[in-house]
C-alpha cells in the first residue's frame, strides 16, 4: 500500500482545511467586535480626521471595536456623556484638567494636538488687537469647557473677568456678524472660523494665546475612570488604533476630505476643509513631536492657572489624570505580550494557508487581468488630463517664452493658456523677486537643476507663492535650449507662516521669529566670525501712559514706535517685539560702537514723535555686541538686558553700551 493518501482523500483534507479557515474568519469578523462610542467635540470636520481613518481603514476593527462617532452641536455639557459612563470615549482640550481637579472621573489616554488651535477673533476694523482691548467688550467663550489657553492668556496679562462681559457660547460660527447677538469677540478655532468669515467676505483679527507665550495641548483623547480600571487593555488598544488612524489621516489628507464629503458629511466647503487640514497638521506637529507624546509638566502648568482662577481647589492634585497611572506591572505586561505574540503567530500561520489557496486561483485571474490592462490604458490618458489640470507646469525657451503651459498654471496665474503663449515667464514673477530669479536662471543655463520657493504675481496683481522645481533642457548637441518647471502652490502655507511669526498689534516680528533669527545669526557669527550686535529697548514709564491716556492710546504708541524705528534700519536688520513694551533689534555684521550709534538715532527719533492725540514717550536702550567673552547667544541678550537696566537706573531716555 502507498504511504500517500489517495486522491479523493487529499481532496477531502483540503476541503476540511478550507472550511475550518472560513469558520475561523467568520468568528473574527463579527462576534468579537465590541460596540463603543466616541463623543466628538464638534460636527464632522477635519479636526477628527484620525478617527474616520481608524474606522475606514479598519484599525478599530482590527483592535476589536465597532466604533460609533457622535457629533456635538453645543447646548449640552460636552463632558457629561463620558463622565456618566454613557459613552466610553471623548475628546477635550486641556480644560479636561479642571474637570479632573474638580473631582470628575476622567482619564487622559493620549495627546493628539501638541498645540491648541483655540484663539479669539474679532472683526477687522473693530480696533480689538490685543487682550487689553477686551475691557468693556462682549466676549464669548465656554467657561471651563474649552478655554484653557484663553484663561491662561488673560490671567497672565492681568485682564480680570469682571473687566469684560462674558457671554456664554451660543455655538453660532457667525456670532460676530449676526445682528441679534452682536458679540465683539468670540473664541474660535484657527483652523475653522477665520476661513468661514473670509469665505463670506469678512476679514477677522486673531488674538492668539501662542503670541503671549501660552502653548497648551489641543485635542486630547479621554475616557471614564471606571471604564479604564475595568478595561485597561481595551482602552490602550483603542488609543493605539486612534493614533494609527491619525498617522494614516495625515499622510492621506485628500482621502479624508473625500470622506468628509460623502460618508461623514461636513457643512464646510472643500476649500475650507483643505485649509483646516493644513492647520490641524501643524497643531498635531507630527514632524517635531511623536504622535501621542505627553509631558506631565504641561498639565501641571494648566492646573496652576486654574487654581489661580479659583476654578479648582488649591489642594487638588493631578494623580489619576493620565492613563499610565492605571497600567499594570511589567510582568503582567510581559505575559500579555507573550499572548499577543502567540496570537500573531497563529494569525501568520492562517495567513500562510490562505496565501497558498490564493496563489492557486491566481492563474485563473491572469486572463481577466489582460482585459483590465486595456482599461488601465484608458485610465492613463485620464491621468494625463488630470496632471494638466492639477499640476502647475511649463516648458520655457531660452528667451523666456512659454512653449507649453498647463491648465493649472493658467488657473493660478489668471491668464488663459493663449495669453501665456504670447508672454515671457518673467512677467509672472513678483517684481522684487526678479533679481533672485535671474540668479536662478544663470545657474539653470549652466546645466544645473534648481528647487525652492518663489513669489509670483497673478493677472489681478495678487501675489502667490510656489515651490518650484526647474530642470534644464538640452538638444542633441548638449546645448541648453530652455527649461522645464513644475510647481506646487504654497500660498496658504506662507500665509500661515507669516501669521505665526508676526506680532498681531505692531505687524513686526514676534518673539518666536526673533528667536529664530537670532539662532541663525549666532551660527553665522560662530562659523565666520562676522560681527553681530543686539539692541534691546524699553519704553519709559509706559504704565503711566496707559493709566493716563488708556490702553488704546498705549497701543497706538507701540505701533508708531515700531514704524519709526523700522525706517532707521537696514534691510538685513530685524526689529521685533520682545514682549509688552520692550523691543529688540538684531544687527548682523555690526560692531558694538556702530550699533550704539544706531540706538542713539532711534532714541532721538522716538523722543521726537509728535502727533495729534498721541502721548509723547521716551525709551531706554541697552546695546551689546559679540566678542571673545560672549560664548552663547543668551549671554549676548543678558548683556544687552543689563545695559538696559543701567540706562533705566541712570535716569532713562539714554543709550548704554554693555562693557
Ligand atoms: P519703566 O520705565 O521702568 O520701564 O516703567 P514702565 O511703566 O514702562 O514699566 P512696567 O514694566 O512697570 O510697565 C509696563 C507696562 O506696559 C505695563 C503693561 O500694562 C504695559 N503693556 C505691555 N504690553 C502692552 C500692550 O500691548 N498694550 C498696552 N497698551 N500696554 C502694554
Ligand atoms: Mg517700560
Ligand atoms: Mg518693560
Amino acid at each position: 500500500m502507498s504511504a500517500r493518501p489517495c486522491l479523493p482523500a487529499r481532496l477531502t483534507l483540503r476541503l476540511l482545511l478550507l472550511s475550518s479557515l472560513i469558520a475561523m474568519a467568520s468568528v473574527f469578523a463579527d462576534s468579537t467586535l465590541q460596540p463603543v462610542r466616541l463623543q466628538l467635540k464638534w460636527q464632522h470636520q477635519f479636526q477628527f480626521a484620525g478617527y474616520y481613518a481608524a474606522i475606514e481603514k479598519g484599525f478599530y476593527a482590527e483592535a476589536g471595536f465597532d466604533t460609533q462617532l457622535i457629533e456635538y452641536s453645543g447646548g449640552t455639557d460636552l463632558f457629561e456623556p463620558v463622565i456618566s459612563g454613557d459613552v466610553e470615549f471623548g475628546l477635550a482640550d486641556a480644560s479636561i484638567v479642571v474637570k479632573r481637579l474638580q473631582g470628575n472621573p476622567v482619564v487622559v489616554l493620549s495627546t493628539i494636538f501638541q498645540h491648541s488651535p483655540l484663539v479669539l477673533i474679532s472683526l477687522k476694523g473693530s480696533g480689538i488687537l490685543s487682550p487689553y482691548e477686551l475691557i468693556g467688550k462682549r466676549v464669548m467663550f465656554q467657561l471651563g469647557a474649552d478655554d484653557a489657553a484663553i484663561q491662561a492668556m488673560l490671567t497672565t496679562l492681568g485682564v480680570r473677568q469682571f473687566e469684560y462681559q462674558l457671554v456664554p457660547h451660543n455655538f453660532d460660527n457667525f456670532a460676530l456678524i449676526h445682528e441679534e447677538t452682536p458679540v465683539d469677540v468670540m473664541s474660535a478655532y484657527l483652523s475653522n472660523q477665520p476661513f468661514l468669515y473670509q469665505e463670506k467676505g469678512f476679514d477677522v483679527q486673531v488674538i492668539s494665546p501662542a503670541n503671549y507665550g501660552i502653548d497648551f495641548y489641543g485635542d486630547l483623547l479621554y475616557s471614564n475612570e471606571q471604564y479604564v480600571k475595568d478595561n485597561p487593555d481595551r482602552v490602550q488598544a483603542f488609543r493605539d488604533a486612534s493614533l494609527q488612524g491619525w498617522q494614516y489621516a495625515l499622510a492621506h489628507k485628500e482621502e479624508v476630505i473625500g470622506w468628509l464629503q460623502d460618508k461623514y458629511p461636513s457643512h464646510k466647503s472643500e476649500a475650507a476643509l483643505r485649509f483646516e487640514a493644513n492647520i490641524i497638521e501643524q497643531m498635531v506637529a507630527p514632524n517635531f513631536v511623536a504622535l501621542g507624546s505627553l509631558n506631565p509638566a504641561r498639565f501641571e502648568r494648566i492646573a496652576d492657572i486654574y487654581k489661580q482662577l479659583n476654578l479648582a481647589p488649591d489642594n487638588a492634585d493631578l494623580s489619576g489624570l493620565v492613563l499610565s497611572d492605571y497600567l499594570r506591572s511589567e510582568s503582567e505586561a510581559n505575559q500579555r505580550l507573550l499572548q499577543v505574540i502567540a496570537s500573531v503567530a497563529l494569525g501568520l500561520t492562517v495567513a500562510l494557508a490562505v496565501l497558498i489557496i490564493v496563489l492557486r486561483s491566481l492563474r485563473l485571474t491572469v486572463k481577466r487581468r489582460t482585459a483590465e490592462l486595456n482599461q488601465a490604458n484608458q485610465a492613463l490618458s485620464h491621468q494625463l488630463e488630470l496632471t494638466d489640470r492639477y499640476v502647475i507646469s511649463a516648458v520655457v525657451d531660452r528667451e523666456g517664452h512659454f512653449l507649453q503651459a498647463s491648465s493649472a498654471l493658467a488657473e493660478v496665474s489668471g491668464y488663459s493658456q493663449d495669453e501665456l503663449a504670447t508672454m515671457t515667464s518673467h512677467q509672472l514673477v513678483a517684481p522684487h523677486m526678479l533679481d533672485k530669479r535671474q540668479a536662478i536662471l544663470d545657474q539653470v543655463f549652466q546645466g544645473e537643476s534648481w528647487q525652492g520657493e518663489l513669489q509670483y504675481r497673478n493677472k489681478d496683481g495678487r501675489d502667490f507663492w510656489v515651490f518650484l522645481y526647474i530642470d534644464p533642457m538640452q538638444d542633441a548637441h548638449g546645448e541648453i535650449t530652455g527649461y522645464r518647471s513644475t510647481a506646487t502652490d504654497i500660498t496658504e502655507k506662507k500665509v500661515i507662516q507669516r501669521m505665526s511669526e508676526t506680532d498681531g498689534l505692531t505687524g513686526i516680528a514676534n518673539r518666536a521669529k526673533l528667536d529664530k533669527v537670532l539662532s541663525v545669526e549666532w551660527a553665522r557669527f560662530e562659523r565666520y566670525g562676522k560681527a553681530l550686535s543686539v539692541i534691546i529697548f524699553d519704553l519709559d514709564h509706559f504704565k503711566t501712559i496707559n493709566d493716563d491716556h488708556g490702553h488704546l492710546a498705549g497701543d497706538r504708541v507701540l505701533i508708531r514706535v515700531a514704524q519709526v524705528v523700522e525706517t532707521l534700519l537696514r534691510k538685513m536688520d530685524v526689529l521685533g517685539r520682545w514682549g509688552g513694551e520692550e523691543f529688540m533689534v538684531i544687527l548682523p555684521e555690526t560692531h558694538l560702537e556702530a550699533a550704539g550709534q544706531v540706538a542713539e538715532k532711534m532714541r532721538l527719533a522716538i523722543a521726537q514723535i509728535e502727533e495729534h492725540e498721541l502721548p509723547s514717550v521716551t525709551a531706554s536702550f541697552g546695546v551689546a555686541g559679540c566678542n571673545e567673552t560672549v560664548n552663547h547667544s543668551e549671554r549676548l541678550i543678558l548683556l544687552a538686558d543689563s545695559a538696559l537696566y543701567k540706562a533705566k537706573e541712570n535716569g532713562r531716555n539714554q543709550v548704554v553700551l554693555a562693557s
